[in-house]
Formats: structure tokens, C-alpha cells, sequence
């Protein structure tokens, strides 16, 4: 009896071992997923290979704990220890011969650290010496990659979640333009042609936060990493892609109010230019003429998107594109309106904030042409609102008329109606009342005044909004699809 109640127990035993060690198992289990959720996995990452800068003249690499050199059958060829350095320069005569010539070098150091022409990097670098310089590629884990391109794109000091968006944005582009420096043995560039890297000098706390808080995670649109546009200030509402570049409009960067950047840079701005500036400007595109008697543009509302400017010269009428325009003379945006100073500086500052009573259509009269302006604000604003309204969706935007019953109105921002014909002055505008330029005794325009809305080509995430947001407390899960229409959030494994 004994006995047998003795192995009874030791199977007790080793039953409650076996239970206890699988739990435990279980307990390191979900403390390593629970974990990996905002914490570093151990699970390698993606290599992405960024080009940094152009050709080299001079190669100088050193460690931060001694490293090592390669040639390219991966053989080490070379250790570098304490403060000693690689150096290579590119002779200054053609005549003399080039050190290492179509010779490709990997270096790499300890603590996957190196130090390139005095800035330190992460991952390891691999240089190609030509005859026409060197082409250095630094092949970096993509979370390193990031930590060292996000401060460069939003400043460190924003909310954490606009710094958790930016990075989001910033690890789709770098999945979707894998390949694109490929013929350089790269994936993307180190300047503003690609995403601004500066390795570990622009590491911060607070970027390397967003990065640990969102590892792997990007943004796709029908199973596809998405082009993130974004942009410094929208001042009131995006744009569609294709109205912006051409080509074919994306169902996820379509047109959304934003009346969070109110506080962002160049939300609305003025410029004056006069006759002289305007010729010497056109003169670029190869465009002349002596005297100037008005000019008109094609935009579907007030302050919106400029499809075109028109001149009317002495040499008949010549127009551009309003991206033309925004290039010639530096302008903030595509969206503004040639107008009279007094006119529209009166209608922005008074669509900025709107007097409960005076929520009225405010017809007005710029350039000769009628543009209904709707102005929606907080309250209840009752029968005599907007008759229409355009209404950010799941699926877009659309277009609602105002019910019986009037509008509850919830949120607020400037609303341009819908738009009237695209019209434009063909001839000479009658002495208008409301000229578009000032013009001398002789009817000929000496000075255009420009006032536009926002900073940038205002597609996708306006920044200026996002950081908004995130001092309203919106998670980057609330930021970035109120910014783009139809996207998902993707979770890569690693
Ligand atoms: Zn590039
Ligand atoms: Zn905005």
C-alpha cells in the first residue's frame, strides 16, 4: 500500500513539475512577446543600404571599438585599432594612379559602430573606390536607419504620438522604395532626395521611443506599402496626389480638412511682387513682354489649388502652371489668390475666426470672377448655415446639403463651395472694381499682391496637424488615417 501510494505521489510529482515547468515556460513566453511589443526583439532586422552622400574625394574611417576590413571575397585584410584610421583620398592629377581602383571594401566595427569622414554611423559601410571618387553604402538594420532619420524629418521636442506617425511614415517609404539608388548598390540616398539620415548625431531619446514603440509597423493600401506624402502645412485642407504631381490619383491621398494647423508654419502668407520681379521671373521660362494689362488665373475656389496664371501682355496672353508660378517666385503653396491687399486680407482674417452671427455665405468678387466662400464654425448654427458641406468619410469625401431641421455643427474650418465654373478673363478686364493687380493711370499693372494658404505640396499628413493632434492626446492609429484615406497598419515580423 505503501508503495504503491509512494509512486502514486512521485507521479503527483512529477505531474505538478511538469505543470509548473510548462507554465513557467509559458509565463517566459509572454514576457518576451509581451515585451517585443515595445522593446527591441532579438530577432534580426532588415538590412536597408542608404547611400551617403555623392562621390567621395576622401575616405576616412575609424572605430569607436576597434574594427576590421574586408575585401569583397569577405576576407579580413585589415584590423583597426584604438584612434588609428583608414584613409584614402583621390589623386589630385588624372595621370597618377588610383589606390584600390574598382576595389569594393566592407568595414566593420565593434558594437556595429564606425566612424565615416567624422560622423558615426551604425550597421557596417561598404565603399567602392573609382577612379571618379569613392561610392560609400552604409548597410544598416532598418529600426538603426530610422532612429537616425526621424529627427530630421519632425522635430524631436513634438507630442510622441506625431513623432510615432512620422516614424511610421518614414519606415513605409524606406519598404517602398527599396531598390530605388539600386544602380549605386543602394536602396535610397542620404538627402532630401530620398529621407535626411545622419546616423547617430541625430539619435534622440525621444525619436528612439517613436522607433521601439512602432517596430515594424507600416502603412499599406490594397496589400501595398503606401506613398507617404506629407507636408509642412495644408492651412485648412489637403490636396488630391494627382490634382498636385498628375498621374493617377491614389485612393488614399485624397483631399481631408484639416483645421489643426492653425499654429504651423505659414498657415496663411502674403507676398508683393512687382513688374520687374515678374518679368525677370518669367523671363526663366523664356517668357516676354514690354507692358502687362491684367492677369487672371484658374483655381476652383478662392485660396484653392492655382491651376494656371494667366498674363495678359503686349505679346498676346501667355499662361503657366500655377506649379510653374510656385517655382518661379519661391512661393509657400500652389493654393493662393491674386487679389486686391485689402479685399482678401479682410476675408482670410475673418475666415480664420467667424463671430457666431455673422456665419453667413460672404459673397466676393476677386479678379472679376465670383467665388462663394462657406464658412462652417463651432455651435449651433442654425437655418441661415452653409446649404452644403463637405464631409470627411471612411470612403472620401462628400458632398451633403443642409437638412430642414439646420446643421449641428461639430467642428470647424474654412470650406470652399462648390466650385463655380472655371472662368477666366479672356480680355482685358473692364476697369475692374476689385482689380487683381494694381495698376498705373494707364491701365497697365504695376504690382501683383499674392496671398496663399499653407507650406508645401499639401498632400497626405499635414505636419503641422499631426503635431496638433498629438497634443490633443490622438494615438498615431487616430493621426495617420485621418490623414490617409483607406490604409491599414501592418505589423512586420521581426
Ligand atoms: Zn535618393
Ligand atoms: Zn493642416
Amino acid at each position: 500500500m505503501k508503495q504503491i501510494k509512494g509512486k502514486i505521489l512521485k507521479g503527483r510529482q512529477i505531474r505538478n513539475f511538469i505543470w509548473l515547468l510548462s507554465l513557467l515556460l509559458l509565463f517566459f513566453a509572454f514576457v518576451q512577446s509581451g515585451s517585443a511589443a515595445v522593446r527591441k526583439k532579438n530577432t534580426s532586422e532588415p538590412l536597408i543600404r542608404v547611400k551617403l552622400g555623392k562621390l567621395h574625394k576622401k575616405v576616412e574611417v575609424a572605430f569607436v571599438n576597434n574594427g576590421h576590413v574586408k575585401n569583397s571575397r569577405g576576407r579580413r585584410i585589415r584590423t583597426i585599432r584604438g584612434k588609428s584610421k583608414f584613409s584614402w583620398q583621390l589623386p589630385s592629377s588624372k595621370r597618377r594612379s588610383v589606390q584600390y581602383n574598382n576595389q569594393t571594401m566592407t568595414f566593420e566595427g565593434n558594437g556595429n559602430l564606425f566612424v565615416f569622414n567624422g560622423k558615426k554611423y551604425r550597421g557596417k559601410l561598404v565603399v567602392k573606390f573609382t577612379k571618379s571618387g569613392a561610392l560609400v553604402v552604409n548597410h544598416v538594420g532598418i529600426e538603426d536607419y530610422l532612429r537616425g532619420v526621424v529627427g530630421s524629418e519632425m522635430g524631436s521636442l513634438s507630442p510622441a504620438e506625431s513623432l510615432k506617425a512620422q516614424t511610421i511614415i518614414a519606415r513605409t517609404y524606406a519598404y517602398s522604395n527599396r531598390g530605388k539608388h539600386g544602380r549605386d548598390g543602394a536602396d535610397v540616398c542620404d538627402s532630401t532626395h530620398c529621407q535626411v539620415y545622419k546616423g547617430v548625431s541625430s539619435e534622440r531619446d525621444t525619436i528612439n521611443k517613436a522607433v521601439d514603440g512602432t517596430r515594424g509597423i507600416i502603412m499599406i493600401s490594397e496589400g501595398k506599402p503606401i506613398e507617404t506624402l506629407y507636408h509642412a502645412t495644408c492651412g485648412g485642407m489637403t490636396s488630391d496626389n494627382d490634382k498636385v504631381f498628375g498621374g493617377a490619383p491614389r485612393s488614399y491621398l485624397r483631399r481631408v480638412l484639416c483645421p489643426f494647423c492653425r499654429n504651423g508654419s505659414k498657415y496663411r502668407w502674403a507676398k508683393t511682387l512687382n513688374l520687374h520681379e515678374l518679368k525677370a521671373g518669367l523671363a526663366k521660362e523664356k517668357i516676354h513682354f514690354n507692358r502687362l494689362y491684367d492677369l487672371g488665373y484658374e483655381s476652383p475656389g478662392l485660396m484653392d489649388r492655382v491651376a494656371k496664371v494667366i498674363f495678359l501682355t503686349d505679346k498676346g496672353e501667355i499662361s503657366i502652371k500655377g506649379t510653374t508660378f510656385r517655382r518661379l517666385f519661391n512661393l509657400n503653396s500652389t493654393t493662393f489668390t491674386l487679389g486686391n491687399r485689402n479685399s482678401v486680407k479682410n476675408l482670410i482674417s475673418s475666415a480664420v475666426e467667424v463671430p457666431a452671427k455673422s456665419r453667413k455665405e460672404p459673397q466676393t468678387n476677386v479678379a472679376g470672377k465670383q467665388h462663394r466662400t462657406i464658412l462652417a464654425g463651432i455651435g449651433n448654427a442654425a437655418s441661415d448655415g452653409p446649404p452644403q458641406l463637405i464631409i470627411q468619410t471612411a470612403k472620401g469625401l462628400k458632398r451633403v446639403t443642409r437638412p430642414e431641421e439646420g446643421w449641428k455643427t461639430i467642428a470647424c474650418g474654412l470650406i470652399l463651395a462648390q466650385p463655380e465654373k472655371k472662368e477666366i478673363a479672356t480680355k482685358p478686364a473692364p476697369r475692374a472694381t476689385k482689380p487683381a493687380a494694381k495698376s498705373d493711370s494707364n491701365g497697365l499693372v504695376e504690382k501683383i499682391e499674392i496671398f496663399g494658404r499653407g507650406f508645401g505640396h499639401q498632400v497626405g499628413l499635414c505636419q503641422s496637424g499631426a503635431i496638433e493632434l498629438g497634443k490633443r492626446n490622438w494615438s498615431y492609429r487616430q493621426i495617420l488615417p485621418f490623414y490617409y484615406s483607406n490604409v491599414a497598419l501592418r505589423q512586420l515580423d521581426y
